[in-house]
């Protein structure tokens, strides 16, 4: 593979993509609820234009998105990578029907999508996910019909979204194999959610299922095939909530830099401790290879590369581990005002802690490089 670079077209678009993400975007953040979907922000995602290329570029600029995005307002970051999350079993899986009914709302911002995955008894182990669907019969040759009956947990956007990719059991005892995907509408009877109040400033919740009927014009993908659809976006977003982290480190380390060179102590500039210049040097350090990692990692999405699970898992572990590591050595180097409310680093800080959890925790993206690594040397390539 070749060393990545960013050519001035995606660097230009960068820097734009910042100024767009502090005047446009934080003040309409600002004023969002914590804990709710901020619509008006959605909808100006939409109307920039920055939703649609969810669906019509590859990983690498979702990378760039979401890494310019975060280094100014994290908010609109998450709203985006949201979108793109619940909508892509929907882009990638879905039928044309779907797509017609459902996409262009999710571009334009006026409608949310949510990715329902997890449950309270089955997190990182998704394959042991137990919401049940149980089929119905199948009335004057209409089609299949499920009810579907069970919880999902820790689902973002929930339940204020319009729309969630649900994944359910179709074959008991199946594992993996027994899962199928489903697009339910929010408005479907039986369905129920509550919101959960969390560190990070992000909109969550559970949601209940109580004989929501669904048929397989619903199906996303094949029947027990879902799996497939879940891990197959797992595999573009992986690398992205890397982005995230490198643009939320990446943040803390300018303000690190402006900080020390201003701040006043023994009788010079934080920066001239050489223990603080030092510090600085390896938040820098460790951002970078990050970031190297994440974008090698989504140009071998976009190329098709066989080892995109491995690379996606690296650039995951590392990008969201280095962030947690920049953004604390950043509220140090900042000392009390950091932790003052209002401010970034305070913001930061309870921003990054969740990235290392979600979409696989650290210790499965370990999982996943040892596994890729033993298969490929059982089949000597
Ligand atoms: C802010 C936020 C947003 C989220 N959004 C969504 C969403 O939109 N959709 C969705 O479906 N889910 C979402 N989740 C859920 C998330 O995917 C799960 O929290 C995650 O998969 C871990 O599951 P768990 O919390 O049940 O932890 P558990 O699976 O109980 O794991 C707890 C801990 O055990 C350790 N562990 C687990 N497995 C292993 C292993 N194989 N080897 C070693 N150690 C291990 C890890 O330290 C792990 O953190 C979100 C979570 C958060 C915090």
């Amino acid at each position: 593979m070749p060393a990545f670079s960013l050519d001035p077209a995606q660097t230009a678009r960068c820097a734009e993509l910042r100024t767009l993400a502090a005047e446009r975007l934080r003040p309409l953040a600002e004023k969002g609820e914590p804990g709710h979907v901020n619509r008006p922000l959605v909808t100006e995602l939409g109307r920039l234009g920055l939703l649609e290329r969810l669906f019509t570029s590859g990983a690498v600029d979702l990378c760039l998105m979401r890494e310019s995005l975060a280094h100014a307002c994290t908010e609109a970051e998450t709203a985006l990578a949201l979108q793109g999350l619940g909508a892509h079993p929907v882009h990638a899986y879905g039928t044309p029907a779907q797509r017609e009914r459902w996409l262009p709302g999710v571009a334009e911002g006026s409608t949310v999508a949510a990715f329902a995955l997890s449950e309270p008894g089955a997190g990182s182990d998704a394959a042991a996910l137990e919401l049940r669907a149980e089929p119905e019969p199948a009335g004057d040759g209409g089609p299949v019909r499920w009810r579907l009956t069970g919880e999902k947990c820790w689902i973002s956007n929930a339940p204020e979204a319009d729309f969630y990719t649900v994944f359910a059991r179709t074959t008991p005892d199946a594992g993996a194999r027994g899962v199928t995907a489903f697009l339910v509408p929010a408005d479907r009877p039986g369905l129920t959610g509550t919101g959960l109040d969390m560190l990070s400033p992000h909109p969550i919740g559970a949601l209940t299922f109580d004989a929501v009927p669904v048929t397989a014009d619903d199906m996303l993908g094949e029947p027990d095939r879902g799996f497939r659809v879940a891990m197959g976006t797992l595999n573009l977003f992986r690398p992205s909530v890397g982005a995230f982290a490198v643009g939320m480190a990446q943040a803390a380390l300018d303000a690190t830099l402006a900080h020390t060179a201003e701040r006043d102590a023994f009788s010079g500039k934080l920066k001239d401790l050489q223990t603080v210049a030092h510090q600085v040097a390896e938040m820098a350090l460790r951002t970078e290879a990050a970031r190297l990692m994440v974008y090698a990692a989504a140009a071998a999405y976009d190329e098709g590369s066989r080892d995109v699970p491995q690379r996606a898992a690296m650039a995951k572990l590392l990008a969201t581990e280095t962030a947690q590591y920049v953004v604390d050595k950043a509220v140090q180097l900042h000392g009390a005002r950091a932790l003052r409310h209002g401010h970034l680093l305070e913001h930061l800080y309870r921003e990054v802690r969740a990235p290392r959890i979600y979409e696989g925790a650290s210790e499965v993206q370990r999982g996943i490089i040892a596994k890729e690594l033993y298969a490929t040397m059982e089949a000597g390539q």
